[in-house]
C-alpha cells in the first residue's frame, strides 16, 4: 500500500462526511487536520453498551437499558410544546424516554424495534422514565448488549459532540493505519503496551472498559516516556555546556532585600527561600517549581530571588504568559521598587521598533537589571549581559518550559517556575523533569476565606442591598463583566453594565470603568485611583484577574459568572481576599435553576487544590498542558494524576533507555527518535541530537 505520511496533515474538511461547515465548527477546538482530530482524546465515556438490567437502575445514576419499543405517542403539553414517549419493554422491566418540544424524534422508532436508551433514569410508577435520552437503534437481530461506549470530548461553544465523533471516526477510518508504532515490538510485548493503531481505534471507540483502559496506559506511557526521554536529551544537551554563575546572598544583601518589602515575610515564604538562596549558591542552575495558591505570596518570593541576583551584579528575567500579565507584574513591581536603584525593563508586543531597540541596548549594556515580559519575547535572542537568573510565572497554565535560548559562551541562567495550579509532586516531575520543588502552603496570616454565592435573578435585588451594606461600612468593590477585550461586543456589553449598576443598584456610589480598550495611562489613572480610596467600585473585564492589589477591596460581584472557566474564577476570588476583612464575592448567573457545574464547584470550595482537580475533571485533558502554542497536542493530565505508577514506569524506562543508547543511534530506535524530536524537538531545544 501506498503510505503517505502526509495523510495526518489532510485538512478534516476533505474528508467524506464532513463537510465544510462541519469543519469550521471544528476550529473551534482546534481541530484543522486529520492529526488534530486522532489526537483529541475524550474526556469521559457514556456507557451505552445496553448491559444495564432494569432491577440494577439507580435513580439520578447514567445507565443504559435495551428492549423492545411498545408505543410511541406523541402529544401537546398544557404550555404548548410538543412532547413525545416512547415506551420500551426489556427484560424484568420498562423505560419510557421522554422528549419536549423533537417531534421529528418519533420517526426514528418503529413498534416492534431493538433499541438501547442511554440516560439518567428516574422513577415513574411502575417503570422509569428518561429524560432526552441517547437512542441507539439496533439493526434486525442484533445484539443490543455489546461493548458500546459512546466518547465524549473536551467541547467548545458552537461543537457539537456529534461534530467531533464524526470527524474523529472519519479521521481514523483515513489515516489510522497510517500511524506509525514508536516502539520495538518486543518492547510492546515486554510491556504489555497495546500497539499504537489498536489504541487509538479504542480510545476513541472502545469496545468494552478493559480495552479503553489499556489503550490509555499505552497513550500516557507513551506520552510520558517521550517527553523524560526529551528532558533528559535535554539536560544530558545542558550539562556541556557552561555552568551557572553562583550567587551568594550574605547577611548584608538578605537585609538590603527585606528592607525593600513592604512586610515581613511568611515562613512559608522563608523556607523557600532559604531552598532558593541554597541553589543559587551553587554553580550549577536551579532547576525550581514553586507552587503556591493565588494570593500565597509567590510574587514576592520571586522578587526576593531577582534582587538577590541584581545584588550579585547579575540580571533577572520575569516571563508571563500573557502581555497584560506582563504588564501588572511591571507595575507591582514599579511599585515595589520605587526609589531604589534597579532598573526595570519591559518587553511586550507593544511596542515600537525604536522603543524595543532601544531596550534591548540598555539590556546588553546592563543597565537594565530586571526585565519582564512574555515568554515569547523575552525567550527571543534577548541579548542579555549576564542573565543570572529566570522566572517564569505560569499562573493556571502548567506547560513544558519554554528555555530562555542563550548565546553560546553564556553561563546557564537559574531557572524558577512559579504556578497556581496544585499538581502533585509526580506529575510535575513528569513534566518539567528533575526538578526541585517548593510549596508555599499558608498564606499570610490573618487571610480568611470569601464567602462566595450563586446569586440567582431572584436573590439579585438581596444581592446588591448586601453589597451596599459593605461599601457603606467603607469597603471598595469590583464587578466583574466577561467581555472579550478589545472587542466592539465586548465593550458594548460593559459600558450597558456599568450604565446599569451606575443608574440602578449602585446609584449612590463612586463608580468607575476598566477596560482592555484604554490607554495604559488612563487605565492606571483610574487603578490608582480606587487604591487612594477616591472609587468604591471597579466595573471591570478580567483585566483585574491578576496583579490588581487592594486590601480594602473586599466585595466582588462576577456576572454571568457561568462564562468564566473555574481558574480564572478562583483567580478573580483571589483580589477579594487580600486584607484581613473577609470577603465576599457573588457568582451572578442568569439562571436559577439548571446546574452550573463550573460556577457550583466554585461556590463549592475555597480551595485551590479542590477546584483544580475539579477543574481537570470538568475541562478534561487535551487542553491543560500549555504546550498548544507550539503545536503539540495536549498531555493526558487527567489520566496522569489517576496513572502515577504507568508515570513511574515510564520515567524509569526513558531512564534506563538513555542509559543504553544516549544518541538515539541505534536504527531499532529510529521511529522512536523521529517521534520525540517531532514532538519535543523544537520546544526543548534538542537541535543536537540525531
Ligand atoms: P501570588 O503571586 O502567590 O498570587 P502575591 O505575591 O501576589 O501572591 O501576594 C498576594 C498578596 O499578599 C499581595 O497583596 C502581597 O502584597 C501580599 N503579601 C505577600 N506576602 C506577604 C506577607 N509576608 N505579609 C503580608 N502580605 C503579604
Ligand atoms: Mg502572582
Amino acid at each position: 500500500m501506498d503510505q503517505q505520511p502526509s495523510s495526518l496533515t489532510t485538512p478534516l474538511e476533505r474528508l467524506p462526511g464532513v463537510g465544510t461547515a462541519r469543519a469550521q465548527r471544528l476550529r473551534a477546538l482546534e481541530l484543522v487536520t486529520v492529526r488534530d482530530a486522532i489526537v483529541h482524546f475524550p474526556r469521559a465515556y457514556r456507557d451505552f453498551s445496553g448491559a444495564h438490567a432494569f432491577a440494577e437502575l439507580v435513580e439520578g445514576e447514567h445507565a443504559s437499558v435495551a428492549g423492545t419499543v411498545a408505543d410511541v405517542r406523541q402529544r401537546t403539553t398544557a404550555h404548548g410544546r410538543s412532547m413525545l414517549t416512547v415506551l420500551v419493554d426489556g427484560q424484568g422491566g420498562s423505560v419510557r424516554g421522554v422528549w419536549f418540544n423533537m417531534p421529528f424524534m418519533a420517526k426514528k422508532f418503529a413498534v416492534g424495534a431493538t433499541v438501547v436508551f442511554a440516560g439518567v433514569p428516574k422513577r415513574a410508577g411502575a417503570t422509569w422514565e428518561m429524560s432526552h435520552p441517547e437512542v441507539r437503534l439496533c439493526a434486525a437481530g442484533e445484539d443490543p448488549v455489546r461493548g458500546e461506549y459512546l466518547a465524549v470530548y473536551p467541547g467548545a461553544e458552537g461543537v457539537r459532540q456529534s461534530d467531533v465523533r464524526l470527524a474523529v471516526q472519519a479521521a481514523l477510518a483515513h489515516a489510522g493505519e497510517m500511524l506509525e508504532e514508536a516502539f520495538p515490538e518486543e518492547w510492546l510485548a515486554a510491556k504489555g503496551l497495546m500497539p499504537i493503531r489498536e489504541a487509538m481505534h479504542e480510545i476513541h471507540a472502545p469496545a468494552s472498559l478493559e480495552k479503553k483502559d489499556a489503550a490509555t496506559r499505552r497513550l500516557v506511557y507513551q506520552e510520558l516516556f517521550m517527553l523524560q526521554l526529551a528532558l533528559r536529551l535535554h539536560r544530558a544537551q545542558q550539562e556541556d555546556r557552561k555552568a551557572a554563575a553562583a550567587m551568594v546572598v550574605d547577611t548584608r544583601l538578605d537585609g538590603r532585600i527585606r528592607a525593600r518589602l513592604p512586610f515581613t515575610l511568611t515562613p512559608d515564604q522563608d523556607a523557600v527561600i532559604a531552598e532558593i538562596s541554597a541553589d543559587l549558591a551553587k554553580a550549577e542552575p536551579m532547576n525550581r517549581l514553586l507552587q503556591g495558591d493565588v494570593g500565597s505570596g509567590k510574587t514576592v518570593v520571586a522578587l526576593y530571588a531577582m534582587l538577590a541576583a541584581v545584588g550579585c551584579g547579575h540580571q533577572a528575567a520575569l516571563m508571563a504568559p500573557t502581555e497584560l500579565l506582563a504588564r501588572q507584574h511591571f507595575a507591582t513591581l514599579e511599585h515595589l521598587l520605587v526609589n531604589g536603584r534597579v532598573n526595570l525593563e519591559l518587553l511586550v508586543g507593544g511596542q515600537t521598533q525604536a522603543q524595543r531597540r532601544k531596550a534591548l541596548e540598555r539590556i546588553a549594556a546592563g543597565e537594565s537589571q530586571i526585565v519582564i515580559g512574555t515568554q515569547a519575547l523575552v525567550s527571543g535572542a534577548v541579548p542579555f549581559k549576564s542573565l543570572g537568573l529566570v522566572v517564569i510565572d505560569e499562573q493556571q497554565r502548567f506547560g513544558v518550559i519554554q528555555r530562555a535560548t542563550l548565546q553560546e559562551g553564556q553561563a546557564e541562567p537559574h531557572v524558577l517556575v512559579m504556578t497556581a495550579t496544585p499538581i502533585p509532586r509526580t506529575v510535575a516531575h513528569a513534566l518539567h523533569g528533575d526538578l526541585d520543588y517548593s510549596v508555599i502552603e499558608h498564606g499570610p496570616a490573618g487571610r480568611q476565606p470569601v464567602r462566595t454565592y450563586r446569586v440567582v435573578p431572584d436573590q439579585e435585588a438581596s444581592w446588591w442591598e448586601h453589597v451596599r451594606k459593605k461599601l457603606r461600612e467603607g469597603r471598595q468593590g469590583y464587578v466583574v463583566v466577561p467581555a472579550i477585550e478589545d472587542s466592539k461586543r465586548g465593550l458594548a456589553t460593559i459600558a450597558s453594565a456599568f450604565e446599569e449598576l451606575a443608574n440602578g443598584p449602585l446609584e449612590a456610589f463612586r463608580l468607575s470603568l476598566v477596560h482592555g480598550r484604554l490607554k495604559t495611562a488612563e487605565k492606571q489613572a483610574i487603578m490608582d485611583d480606587f487604591r487612594d480610596g477616591k472609587l468604591d467600585v471597579l466595573v471591570c473585564t478580567s483585566v483585574i484577574e491578576v496583579g490588581i492589589d487592594v486590601p480594602n477591596a473586599t466585595v466582588m460581584a462576577i456576572l454571568d459568572a457561568e462564562s468564566f472557566g473555574l481558574s480564572q474564577l478562583h483567580q478573580l476570588r483571589g483580589r477579594v481576599a487580600r486584607g484581613a476583612v473577609a470577603g465576599i464575592c457573588g457568582a451572578v448567573t442568569p439562571s436559577g435553576t439548571e446546574p452550573l457545574p463550573r460556577v457550583d464547584a466554585f461556590v463549592a470550595s475555597t480551595d485551590g487544590f479542590e477546584l483544580a482537580r475539579k477543574d481537570f475533571e470538568l475541562r478534561g485533558a487535551g487542553n491543560l498542558v500549555g504546550t498548544r502554542q507550539s503545536g503539540d497536542d495536549g498531555l493526558l493530565v487527567a489520566d496522569l494524576i489517576k496513572n502515577e505508577s504507568v508515570m513511574t514506569e515510564a520515567r524509569a524506562d526513558a531512564h534506563e533507555f538513555f542509559a543504553r543508547d544516549p544518541a538515539l543511534a541505534d536504527p531499532a530506535h529510529a521511529r522512536l527518535k523521529k517521534v520525540i524530536l517531532g514532538r519535543w524537538g523544537s520546544t526543548l531545544g534538542l537541535g543536537g541530537v540525531g
